[in-house]
Formats: structure tokens, C-alpha cells, sequence
């Protein structure tokens, strides 16, 4: 028999009829002759409603009960859809995270996974059961429940495929795989067939969502392939894997977008050693990851320093680095939450020159700005004004012709 784990994300498991619609795919799985591990994301919008709800009670809700309140989320849709098997006599046992021995560090909000102790799982899979398990949450050490970071329940599926040995991991969603872009935002993008971790992994850091990129690091670290697929049809999606790849890919392969972008300058900074480290600590000590950084070459000694942040950090941000730009006598402390990120992504872009002058040439035809630029080997991203990365996406689509087969 075969082991496989599933995973269903939150509009997949939105209301009844659908968490019906996903029992009766689970089934299917199991009656082809495998063993079945499932992990489910909470029902629809739950995880912001269930934060807004706590914002409403008071204005910076406690880590750790936050956490807790969140994880409900999954383990309501978990219940359920272990019911709905139940309603179709097939055995079935729902798991939280906890019961499932996802092992985490203590960071509320951010967890990262330790191990997964799977006993308890393999007992249920030994018992003849399908087992439902709560995604997007583990336990301390301590038997605190934490949340992995949005998006997490994709972690936890591949956490737990290569943990009990799975051949494969298949995640469904509202999409038929992984595009050469956002189908929302560029009618015309293309379905992959296929991509490589590394590219999966800069598509989904750069991009919106699509997958949460640890899952794609766990993945790429236990060999698990994963199948990114539709749960509202039966069409053969996307497969994340290491390779051998049967395509030639000598070119871009797809546009990723971000609109969560702000980015604070600091003005008129002396050019001494220290001063990064100085900004950068305090900024890594009170919680805020940064993202781009770029330091202009200094004119008398003088230079300006530009990051990126969350939007949702950047009050905290400049709550730490006011102070400091003060003391290291700087002249002023700016910024801007009104921007967002474009990336063209490809391994076939590695070593090859053109491609970064293509991309400036399409955002500049477009009138588009580009307020910073980041590369790696295989990704160039523009950060650009929030209101033109939609503009900005259909015209590299387009420039790198995208909707065409490689
Ligand atoms: P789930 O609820 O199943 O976890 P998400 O909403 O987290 O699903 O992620 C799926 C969404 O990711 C799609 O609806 C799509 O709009 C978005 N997305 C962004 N970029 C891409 C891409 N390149 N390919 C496919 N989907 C993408
Ligand atoms: N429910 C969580 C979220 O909305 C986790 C997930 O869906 O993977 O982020
Ligand atoms: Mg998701």
C-alpha cells in the first residue's frame, strides 16, 4: 500500500458542501489503495476573521493565546471533514497538530518545526484509519501550541510526507498548479507542468502566496516531490520536484508579485563601520525582518541606507531605527508603505545577459519608476509603486512571452 499525504487549503474546505466535495475526494484516494494522511487549512477566511476578532477584544493580543485562538481554526475544519467520511463509512480520526507530534521552537506566530514524533499517526494509519490532521500549528517543548506563519498548514504536509515516508505530497487548491504568473492578475498565464525546488522557492518568496516557502525547503531537503493541483478538478497540475527536467528552460518561466512592500530611508548617514550592524541588530532584536537593503555609495562620507519591510512592520521599524538615525547623526528618517515588488524568476536566466535589461526596458515603456532593484542567479525583482505591480506583471508576461511553451 501507498502512503500519500494530501493537503486542502482553505477555500478548498470553505463551507459544507465543499468539505463534502473533499471527503468524497479523500475516499477516492483510499479506495485506489493507499493509506491517506490529510492536512487541512482552516474553513475559508477563518484565520483573519479569527484575528480581527482578537484585535476587536484588545489592541495587541498576547502571543501565545493568539496562537491557541488561531489553531482553532484548523482543528474545526479537521473535525468536520473527518464527520464527512465518517457519513460515507469510512474510518477516520481528526489529529491536532499536538496529537499529531508536530515539535516547534517557541516562537508564537512564526514557529519553526524541531521534529515530527509520527507514532501517533502511523497507530492511527495501522488501525485502517485516514487521518485528518489539523494544519498550520505544532507544540513546544513545553505543551504550548504555536502557529507556524500564515500559509503553514503547506509546511505541515510536507513535514509530515517526509516524516512517515510518503512518495509524494499533493497539495490541492483553487488553481490548477503553479502559472507563469497570478491567473487572476494575467488571464493568459500557462500551467507548468513541472518546476525545480529552487525556482518554486524564489517564485513563492517573491510571490503571493501560491505556496509557503518552507514547504518548499522541506521538500527540496527530504526529496519530497510535490504536486500542486486543482481539489475542484481532476487535471494533472504541477510537479515540484529536483529533476531530471525533460524541458529545455533557457528562459524565464514566470512573474511573481508582492504588494506587501514599505521601505524606510535613512538620510544623510555618516559612512563609518558599525552603523549597519548598529540599525540592523536593534531591528533583528525587536522582531522585524527585513528584506532588500541597499546603501547608496557615499559622497563625502556621507550615504543614504534603504530597506524593505511588511507593511504590517513598518510602524515598528521606524519606532526602532528613529531613535538610532538620532544618535548616529543622521539627517532624517523617511518612508513609504505605498510600494510593492515585481520578479521575473527562471534557472535559464542563470549566466545568461539580457534578461535584466529586457525588464527595466518593459516597466520603463510602461512609465513604471524602479525605486530598488535585487537579484539572485536565478531572479531579478524590482521594487516599484504599489499601483502599477499589476501593470507591471501583464507587461513582463508579456515581454518574456510567458504564455508560450518553452
Ligand atoms: P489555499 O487556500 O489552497 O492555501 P492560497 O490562496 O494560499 O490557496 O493560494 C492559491 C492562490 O495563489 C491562487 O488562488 C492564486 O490566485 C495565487 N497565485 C499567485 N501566484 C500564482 C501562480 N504563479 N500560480 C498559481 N497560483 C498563484
Ligand atoms: N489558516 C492559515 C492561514 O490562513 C494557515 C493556512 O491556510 O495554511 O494562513
Ligand atoms: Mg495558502
Amino acid at each position: 500500500m501507498a502512503l500519500i499525504v494530501q493537503k486542502y487549503g482553505g477555500t478548498s474546505v470553505a463551507d459544507a458542501e465543499r468539505i463534502k466535495h473533499v471527503a468524497r475526494r479523500i475516499a477516492r484516494t483510499r479506495e485506489a489503495g493507499n493509506e491517506v494522511v490529510v492536512v487541512v487549512s482552516a474553513m475559508g477566511d477563518t484565520t483573519d476573521d479569527l484575528i480581527k476578532l482578537a484585535q476587536q477584544i484588545c489592541d495587541k493580543p498576547d502571543s501565545r493565546e493568539l496562537d491557541v485562538l488561531l489553531s482553532t481554526g484548523e482543528i474545526v475544519a479537521s473535525t468536520l471533514v473527518t464527520m464527512a467520511l465518517h457519513g460515507m463509512d469510512y474510518p477516520a480520526i481528526s489529529l491536532s497538530g499536538a496529537q499529531a507530534g508536530i515539535q516547534t521552537d517557541s516562537s508564537y506566530s512564526r514557529a519553526r518545526i524541531l521534529k515530527v514524533e509520527s507514532q501517533r499517526v502511523k497507530s492511527e494509519l495501522d488501525k485502517g484509519n485516514i487521518v485528518i490532521v489539523a494544519g498550520f500549528q505544532g507544540i513546544t517543548n513545553g505543551m504550548d501550541v504555536t502557529t507556524l506563519g500564515r500559509g503553514g498548514s503547506d509546511t505541515t504536509a510536507v513535514a509530515l510526507a517526509a516524516s512517515l515516508g510518503a512518495g509524494v505530497c499533493q497539495r490541492y487548491t483553487d488553481t490548477e498548479g503553479i502559472y507563469t504568473a497570478d491567473p487572476r492578475v494575467v488571464p493568459e498565464a500557462r500551467r507548468l507542468p513541472e518546476i525545480g525546488y529552487d525556482e518554486m522557492l524564489e517564485l513563492a518568496t517573491y510571490g503571493n502566496k501560491v505556496i509557503h516557502p518552507r514547504a518548499v525547503e522541506l521538500g527540496e531537503l527530504y526529496n519530497v516531490p510535490i504536486l500542486v493541483a486543482s481539489s475542484f478538478t481532476d487535471r494533472p497540475g504541477t510537479l515540484i520536484h529536483g529533476g531530471p527536467f525533460m524541458e529545455v528552460r533557457n528562459k524565464a518561466r514566470s512573474v511573481a508579485y508582492d504588494l506587501d512592500v514599505a521601505k524606510i530611508t535613512v538620510v544623510g548617514v555618516p559612512d563609518r563601520p558599525g552603523i549597519a550592524a548598529a540599525i540592523f541588530e536593534a531591528l533583528a532584536r525587536a522582531g522585524v525582518s527585513v528584506d532588500t537593503i541597499v546603501q547608496n555609495a557615499s559622497i563625502n562620507n556621507i550615504t543614504d541606507l534603504s530597506f524593505t519591510v511588511a507593511k504590517s512592520q513598518l510602524a515598528k521599524a521606524m519606532e526602532v531605527v528613529r531613535p538610532i538615525a538620532k544618535t548616529i547623526g543622521a539627517r532624517e528618517c523617511t518612508s513609504d508603505d505605498k510600494l510593492g515588488k515585481v520578479s521575473i524568476i527562471g534557472a535559464g536566466m542563470q549566466n545568461t545577459p539580457g534578461y535584466a535589461a529586457r525588464m527595466f526596458g518593459t516597466l520603463s515603456e510602461k512609465g513604471i519608476n524602479i525605486e530598488l532593484i535585487t537579484t539572485s542567479e536565478i531572479r531579478i525583482t524590482c521594487i516599484i509603486e504599489e499601483a502599477k505591480v499589476k501593470d507591471a506583471v501583464l507587461a513582463l508576461h508579456r515581454a518574456f512571452e510567458l504564455e508560450k511553451e518553452d
